[in-house]
Order: structure tokens, then sequence, then C-alpha cells
């Protein structure tokens, strides 16, 4: 028997003993052994820890044991969520060969379903960034054409997925982290609603935005994942107490009484034509599909990046306040006093763009800068929340580009830290205002590069966004396509 190309049906087919976990988590191993040397997905490979999980996992199926939703499913986690499998650098020198005492929840919930975790997956140093560049341990290229950047912060989860060499990987969203990168590399990428996923191992960056969420090689199986990750975790206040919906059996939707919300003023100035286009046609699709399409607006998206990069920066640089070398992160040599230890290991271990981060956040919410730049970012992020509140009330979702252009050069921003922000003008108000929100492929441009649609619903309707976005899947086949690199096997 062939292995299956999704995790929903891998699991179903290694639990009836038709595929072995063992086969398939070695098929990845192969799949990364021939490719990473090119793509660099991985930060670290567990090879032999996957193979022992695999092994065991079969023999509990052997035994008429379940092990789970995710019998034998090999996956990847991004390398800022906590494992004890591996390390956990968040890509930075400071953090290098960290290796965390627990397992984040995340990774706890994935594991206790059966899924086989092969290693961490390559972002931009503690996830700031937007094209996978700014990894303290060199960038990863994005499958469908190597020159390219696979996006980011989460480049390492979605280029694997997108290369075959897992079937699902973790990323972390703060302002677009799953869904940008998912889309420059065609799969599928779910940022959930603020508070459905624990944070608990997730390291830090802007804890009021960051959320965990699946990237994956369609919807259903990005829905198997929410459902196995979402729900309470006592061991994190922030994580929302209701009940999760059964997203995998609710994946249908009544498209005749659906009201697709399109937002004109994102769709002028700043966005490349052939990305416009395809998301003109995706609406087209859901139109001739019996769907209704609604105006809709979101005045002050405008003031949306300004806004995260106070906000964001401001999180930050409390959250990175920890990183001194002394409860946290590595030492630097040679350091007479405290104030030398905590100057030198910041000074040394952390990149530039991390620096500037926790600079711009330090000044954001320095006296006599607070009111003027953290307390107004706060004020805007309630009118963007609002804005969303309005919008969905005549529209059940909202569909948007998910970035200006589809994946870009590598090197080509990496000196120009404006241009790299606005490529989050998109993504990043979902964050602000909590909501979920998702990118599924819609469409290649004229390179064969992948393009990215985003749907964003309402706080705690991923059931709805899930639904809506399976249902644009079944009417077209982008996700279907892989990337020349990887042939036919
Ligand atoms: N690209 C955005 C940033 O650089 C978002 C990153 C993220 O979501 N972690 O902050």
């Amino acid at each position: 028997m062939s292995i299956p190309e999704t995790a929903y049906e891998l699991a179903a087919v290694v639990r009836e003993q038709g595929v072995r976990a063992v086969d398939a988590t070695r098929q990845c191993l192969d799949r990364i052994v021939a490719l990473d040397g090119e793509l660099h997905c991985f930060l670290h490979v567990c090879g032999e820890y996957a193979i022992a999980r695999a092994t065991e996992i079969d023999r509990a199926v052997d035994a008429g044991h379940d092990p789970g939703r995710l019998t034998g499913v090999p996956i990847a986690i991004k390398d800022n969520i906590c494992t004890t499998s591996s390390p956990t650098t968040c890509g930075s020198k400071m953090l290098a060969g960290f290796v965390s005492g627990y397992d984040a929840h995340v990774v706890e919930c994935l594991e206790r379903e059966g899924a086989i975790v092969l290693g961490k997956t390559n972002l931009d140093e503690f996830s700031m960034g937007s094209s996978a560049e700014n990894s303290a341990f060199g960038p990863t290229c994005n499958p469908w054409d190597t020159s390219r950047v696979p996006g980011g912060s989460s480049g390492g989860s979605a280029a694997a997925v997108a290369a075959r060499m897992v079937y699902a990987a973790l990323g972390s969203d703060t302002g677009g982290s799953i869904r940008q990168p998912a889309a420059y590399c065609g799969v599928v990428g779910v940022k959930p609603s603020y508070g459905r996923v624990s944070r608990r191992g997730l390291v830090s960056y802007g804890s009021s935005l960051d959320q965990v969420g699946p990237i994956t090689r369609n919807v259903r199986d990005a829905a198997l994942f929410l459902q196995v990750i979402a729900g309470n975790d006592d061991r994190d206040a922030t994580c929302d107490r209701r009940a999760v919906p059964d997203y995998i059996n609710n994946l249908t939707c009544e498209v005749s009484s659906l009201r697709i919300g399109v937002c004109q003023e994102l769709l002028g100035d700043g966005l490349d034509s052939q990305v416009r286009e395809a998301v003109r046609h995706a609406t087209s699709q859901f139109v001739d599909a019996g769907a209704t399409m609604v105006s809709v607006t979101l005045p002050h998206a405008k003031y949306a990046t300004a806004c995260y990069y106070l906000i964001a920066t401001a999180e930050a640089s409390s959250n990175l306040a920890r990183f001194t070398g002394v409860h946290y992160g590595n030492r630097s040599a040679n350091s007479e006093t405290i104030e030398e230890l905590h100057e030198n290991a910041r000074g040394e271990l952390l990149g530039n763009e991390v620096k500037r981060r926790i600079l711009l956040g330090t000044y954001a919410l320095s006296s006599g800068y607070y009111d003027q730049y953290y307390r107004k970012a706060a004020k805007v992020r309630t009118l963007i929340t609002q804005d969303f509140e309005k919008a969905f009330e005549n529209a059940d979702v909202v569909i948007t580009p998910v970035a200006p252009t589809t994946a870009f050069p590598i090197g080509d921003k990496v000196n120009d830290p404006l241009a790299m922000y606005l490529s989050d003008v998109y993504t990043i108000s979902a964050n602000l205002a909590g909501v979920c929100a998702a990118s599924i492929p819609c469409g290649f441009d004229t390179s064969g590069l992948p393009i990215g649609l985003q749907l964003t619903a309402p706080a705690y309707c991923e059931q709805s966004l899930l639904a809506i976005a399976q249902t644009y899947e079944s009417h077209t086949d982008h996700h279907l396509q892989t990337p020349p690199l990887i042939g036919t096997s």
C-alpha cells in the first residue's frame, strides 16, 4: 500500500495496519536528507527519537491499542516552541544548545495523539521577521524557487510542509508568521483566535498577540491539528475555557447563505497586480458557487502596521529582558562585572533585528513617550477591533490577500527594515483584534510562485473559518501542486 499524502488519511491507515508508522517516518527522514542541504528548513532533526517513537506506535497498534488521532504522522515544530526531544534555540545564538526542561502544551497534545516529531524548524530570530533571513543560523530557501525567501517568521515550518518533508508543522503567529510563509510556500496556515491555543512553552515575543497554529497540506489536516491543540490549559492564564467545537466533522457550509466580505481599500495601491487578480478570481469563485459578496470597510487598517510595531516591540522589549546570560541565555566570556555580563551577552548574542526591536520597544514604553506612542497604539488597536466587529455584522468572513507580493528574492529587503515591515500589512490586523484567520493557496503567478488567500473570521469562529476554507479548496486544485524540486516521488 502506498503511503497517503495527508495526515488525516495517514493516521487512519496506520491505525488499520495498512501502513507502518516507521515507513512513513523513514520516508520523511529520507526526504529531509535529500533536500534539507539545499533548503535548510531544519535547525535540528531528531531521527533516532522519531524512529523509536514510530516503532513504539506500531507496536501499540499491533497490540490492539489506538494511539490517537495523529497516529504515526511525522511533523515538525517551529524552534521557538519548547521540546525536550531536541534543543529550542529561537534561531538565536543566545539560546544555541538550550534544551527545555518541559514540552510545550501543544507538543504534549500532539504526541499524546500519536504524532511523531522529526525536528525543529528554522525561523527569524525570536520570530522577528518576515523572511526567515533573520535566523542566526542562516536562511531557509523557498522550495518553489530556492533563490527566494519562504516567508517568515515560520519559514522553516512552511517550507518543510511544502517540500513534503513532514505532513504538518507548528508555527507561531504574532503578526502573520504562520499565514505569510504558508502563502509564499503554497500550503495552508491557520492563526487561531487569541486564547484558543495554549502558549505554555511558546517562547514569548508579543504576549498579547502570539498564537500557535498549524501549517498543513490541506484544510482538513489544518482542522485535525487545530482540533488536537486547541482548548483550555490551566497553565496559561490567557487560554480561553470555552469548549472546542468538532472542526473535523463540520467542514461543510451552506454556500447559498454565505456572505463574503470584500474590503476595497485593501485591494488598492502597493498590491501586486497578479495577487490582486488571484484574490478577485477567488471571490468570483465563491460567488459562482452561490455565496453573496458584500462590501465591508476596515477604515483603521491603514494604521495597523504602525500600531503593531509599537505594541509588538514594547512587549518584546519586556519579554526579552530575561535573556541576560544569568537565568536565561548563553554567557559571553571575559566579563568582569555583572553589568558587563548582561551587556556582553546581549551585545554579542542577539542579532540586529532583535536589538532594533528591543530599542524601539523600550523607547515606546519610556516615561514621557508612553502616552505619545504605546497608549496611542493601544487605542488604535481598539479601533481596529471595532472595525472587524462592524464588518462581521454583515459578513461571515473577510477576504483579503495574505501579502502584497509573492515570495521575494533572498537579500532583497534584508537591509530595508521598513520595506520588510510593510509586507505584513494584511496579516497584522487579525492579531491586534484577536480574531482567527487562515491562508489558503489560491493560485500561482507567472513565475510559478504560489499566491495565498486570507480568510478572516470573528474570534472563536474557527469552525466556520475552516468550513469556508474547505469549501473554497474543494473547488480548486492549487493545494495539490508540489514544488518542482521534490519531483514525483
Ligand atoms: N513579520 C512580523 C514581524 O516581523 C510578524 C512576525 C510574527 O508573526 N512572529 O514581527
